[in-house]
């Protein structure tokens, strides 16, 4: 086995300002050290850095004495340790992603328990946002995702934020798809009930639809059930809901960034594709498929024509989507609230309940709680500015209009 080479490791901290890394560099240039590695941070105007230098034979003390003479110079503090060797490899790597409005110190205390009891550490973070909510990754090694996952998710719903675990590498990189349900998830409103204020029956829909969302009911049972109370509605009530519908704060945000990295779209909605379709086409959305409403002489005749979209087919849709893409599902990620999201979030390689039914949320990967779906982007590692940047990139772009 080849000897390990000799070397230094230094911690290097005090008030920024530019040009600091330059001198350091220049300072030992003449030493003949290595970078093996280099970390770097500021926060605040407080700069922080943690190098590891290989070291030639007989190189410490040079090396030591340039360091700590450009430290003094620069006003800057300098801690040095002498050792063999690059960093120890990180296996098991995770990307836990916290959220909170504020985050507390509590809840990264939390999650940092969790992260130890189960034998992890976390090796970096960064902040990807300070609003609509403030957002870090930490990135951990040694974990054990399928454990780490349920863990904080449960630790997080005690204490009252937002967490998120992925495993590192190449699932989390290039393209993958993303279906999301439509109802209380893309749009705030349940567009049933939006038809039944029309035909004057919406206390009676509604009370269906929560026994369904909770799980009480059969979907489709439920679905008939509700469709029947609007039998003799007008067919232009279809384009005056489409109209009114709100789209959820961060939609289309969400999406129009989702566009902007190749990622493949589609929306699932036990709802109705009259109002999907065009709601899908205005966001610029590829795939969608939701209930259809059979009409007659111009008015609903309180029937749904073909089969119903309930649970299973959201996540027959998930599959089928994923096949198209040419995507494994360990490459889809799928966002929904109700019950009849279930199948869908449990196959998806990252299931994210959104403001979602407390069964819901209980048995996702992730739990979102907070009212932002474009916080979805803080979970695939986009930073607050990047997702900015990519805004103002497409100023003029028929999608880039703000939510
Ligand atoms: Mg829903």
């Amino acid at each position: 086995m080849p000897e390990l080479a000799s070397s230094l490791a230094a911690t290097i901290t005090g008030t920024d300002s530019p040009g600091l890394l330059n001198r350091l560099m220049e300072s030992i240039a003449s030493a003949d050290a290595e970078i093996l590695d280099l970390e770097q941070t500021v926060v605040r105007g407080q700069l922080s850095i943690g190098v590891l230098l290989g070291v030639p034979p007989r190189g410490h003390d040079l090396l030591q004495d340039r360091l700590a003479g450009a430290c003094a110079r620069l006003g800057l503090a300098v801690s040095m340790s002498e050792g063999v060797g690059d960093n120890p490899p990180r296996i098991n790597r995770a990307i836990v992603t916290i959220l909170g409005q504020p985050l507390l110190a509590d809840h990264l205390a939390v999650t940092t328990q969790v992260i130890a009891e189960l034998g992890g550490n976390v090796d970096r973070s960064r902040r990807l946002s300070r609003t609509p909510l403030t957002s870090l990754e930490l990135w951990v090694s040694a974990a054990d995702v399928t454990v780490l996952r349920p863990a904080l998710a449960r630790a997080a719903a005690l204490s009252g934020f937002d967490v998120s675990v992925s495993p590192a590498g190449l699932s989390r990189l290039g393209r993958r798809l993303i279906v999301m349900d439509v109802d209380s998830t893309l749009i705030r409103d349940e567009v049933i009930e939006m038809l039944a204020a029309h035909a004057g029956c919406e206390a009676a829909v509604r009370e269906v639809t929560e026994r369904a969302m909770r799980g009480e009911l059969d979907f489709a049972a439920s679905l008939h059930q509700r469709v029947q109370l609007l039998a003799g509605l007008p067919v232009g009530v279809l384009d005056e809901v489409r109209a009114a519908v709100r789209l959820t704060p961060g939609a289309r945000t969400l999406v129009a960034t989702l566009r902007d990295l190749g990622l493949a779209i589609g929306v699932v909605s036990g709802g109705f594709i009259e109002v999907v379709a065009p709601l899908a086409a205005e966001l610029g959305i590829t795939y969608a498929h939701a209930n259809s409403l059979e009409v007659r002489d111009g008015r609903l005749t309180g029937r749904v024509a073909g089969p119903v979209v309930d649970r299973a087919a959201k996540a027959t849709k998930l599959r089928e989507w994923a096949k198209a893409e040419g995507l494994p599902l360990s490459r889809t990620i799928a966002i929904g609230d109700g019950a009849n999201d279930l199948d869908m979030l449990a196959d998806a390689g990252l299931g994210i309940a959104f403001n979602a039914k407390p069964a819901v949320r209980a048995s996702a990967d992730t739990a979102l709680n907070l009212p932002y779906l474009d916080a979805v982007l803080f979970l695939l590692g986009l930073s607050r500015e990047e997702v900015e940047d990519a805004a103002a990139a497409r100023a003029d772009h028929p999608f880039g209009a703000a939510d």
